[in-house]
């Protein structure tokens, strides 16, 4: 059994919807095929779950209206048997009457859930009948019969899979099997979500609930590449990472994947591909336990980092200061990132900052505070990248950008630098030409 998810683009036109049809009837393995909602419409839910909140009645149908015709349209371009289009907008329609319901309510998180999960709903129900009208045996999964994940970081693997091979004993026998990402259920068994862009994660959960020969990802784009495309030209896709590398690199802004996607498969050695849906072709990236290369591998960019800079000095020689220090970060369920210390400071960043005025009032009473927002970390990323031996033309930044933090040595696997965020296009532009072009003149 494989499982392959398609994203946003990958099923979000008409055409597009064909494009993953060719794909998934390519061969004849066995697979549960995980799907996101068309693109945007996540974004529009999230804005009719504004509307719940403020109670704009008017704003709540006119969207709803417009989520309907967006689906509506796409039934009557995809479909072309009548009785089965009939069909399929009478469940639109459906769906469309439950969601004004829920709106109708007072808002609450399981509110929130409930509507932005509609839009993966809504798209594996056209999507599977889309599929059996023409021929295509498949059937059609409630992932909310199954996905129950009590900790996002944490999921019960074995329970997913007990859930999961009974909905699919319980249910007619088939070789393709659709259902929806980002959806889950919690601990008290009400309905939530995996955060934006979850539809990842939901595929390698029941990649390792099912022990799957693999998961495939299916983007827009060839694989994850050596640097951020939107910025640098002349990136190219890396043809194997490590889970690990994987990992840092989604952690630290890697826009294709979703952060936890590959920790759930890691134990089970179960391979992880990211493919492209408009170029089936192309290698793509093999995710997996086998290092084939060591060294520099990419480098990607995280926004929205906040530096910290605590200074005091009674911590000169000073012990239990740090935990001190930690202690509040913790308190507030505030994570940090990068560190850096000198005898009497310590500089260190967060991405959340729900709670950064407390935070610093706290530490206030006995330190001083300096809070420097909009920055960037840049995350150099390879097996063993410390010891390339390209990698201190990385320094040579520091003529160039005022480098705010250096964290070196913390992994392997790391280098992470913090600039200004207006200094991140410059730096991811220097970096490239001076680690990645001296590989490729090493090749040549
Ligand atoms: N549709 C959800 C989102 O846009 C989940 C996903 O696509 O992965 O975040
Ligand atoms: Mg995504």
């Amino acid at each position: 059994m494989k499982v392959l998810k398609f994203g946003g683009t990958s099923v979000g036109s008409v055409e597009n919807l064909n494009k993953v049809r060719e794909i998934l009837t390519a061969d004849q393995e066995n697979k549960i095929v995980v799907c996101s909602a068309m693109s945007g419409v996540t974004d529009q839910l999230v804005r009719l779950v504004e509307n719940i909140k403020f109670d704009d009645a008017e704003a709540i149908t006119r969207n709803l209206h417009q989520l309907e015709s967006k689906h509506s349209d796409v039934i009557d371009e995809l479909i072309e048997d009548q009785e089965t289009r009939n069909a399929l907008k009478d469940g639109l329609s459906t769906m469309i009457t439950e969601m004004f319901e829920i709106a109708s309510q007072e808002y609450s998180e399981i509110i929130n859930s409930r509507i932005i999960t509609y839009g993966e709903t809504i798209l594996t129900y056209i999507f599977s009948g889309f599929l059996t009208s023409i021929g295509i045996h498949n059937v059609l999964l409630d992932a909310k019969e199954f996905m129950h994940v009590d900790s996002i970081e944490n999921p019960n693997i074995e329970k997913v899979g007990t859930r999961l091979n009974n909905v699919i004993e319980n249910s007619e026998q088939a070789s393709l099997y659709i259902t929806q990402g980002f959806v889950c259920r919690n601990e008290k068994e009400q309905i939530s979500h995996l955060k934006r862009g979850g539809s990842d994660y939901t595929s390698t959960i029941i990649g390792a609930a099912l022990n799957a020969s693999e998961v495939q990802i299916w983007t827009d784009i060839d694989g994850l590449h050596n640097n951020d495309p939107r910025y640098v030209d002349e990136t190219r896709p890396i043809s194997h990472l490590t889970y690990n590398e994987a990992a840092e690199l989604a952690y630290f802004g890697a826009k294709i994947l979703h952060p936890q996607t590959v920790s759930p498969v890691v134990g089970k050695d179960i391979p992880v591909l990211l493919k492209n849906t408009f170029a089936p072709d192309a290698p793509g990236t093999v995710i997996s336990n086998k290092t084939y290369q060591k060294g520099l591998k990419a480098i990607s960019a995280k926004d929205g980092i906040t530096a910290i800079k605590i200074k005091s000095n009674r911590m000169l020689m000073a012990h239990g200061y740090l935990r001190r220090i930690f202690e509040v970060f913790d308190n507030y369920h505030t994570s940090i990132d990068m560190i850096t210390t000198s005898e009497i400071a310590i500089s260190l960043t967060i991405d959340d900052t729900s709670n950064l005025d407390k935070i610093v009032k706290e530490i206030e009473t006995y330190a001083e505070v300096t809070v420097d927002q909009d920055h960037s970390i840049i995350c150099i990323v390879g097996e063993s990248v410390i010891n390339d031996k390209n990698s201190y033309k990385l320094f040579e930044i520091l003529n160039f950008i005022p480098v705010r933090m250096v964290s070196y040595g913390g992994s392997n696997n790391n280098i992470s630098i913090l600039v200004d965020t207006k200094d991140k296009i410059p730096t991811l532009r220097f970096l490239n030409e001076k680690l990645f072009q001296a590989q490729v003149e090493a090749v040549v």
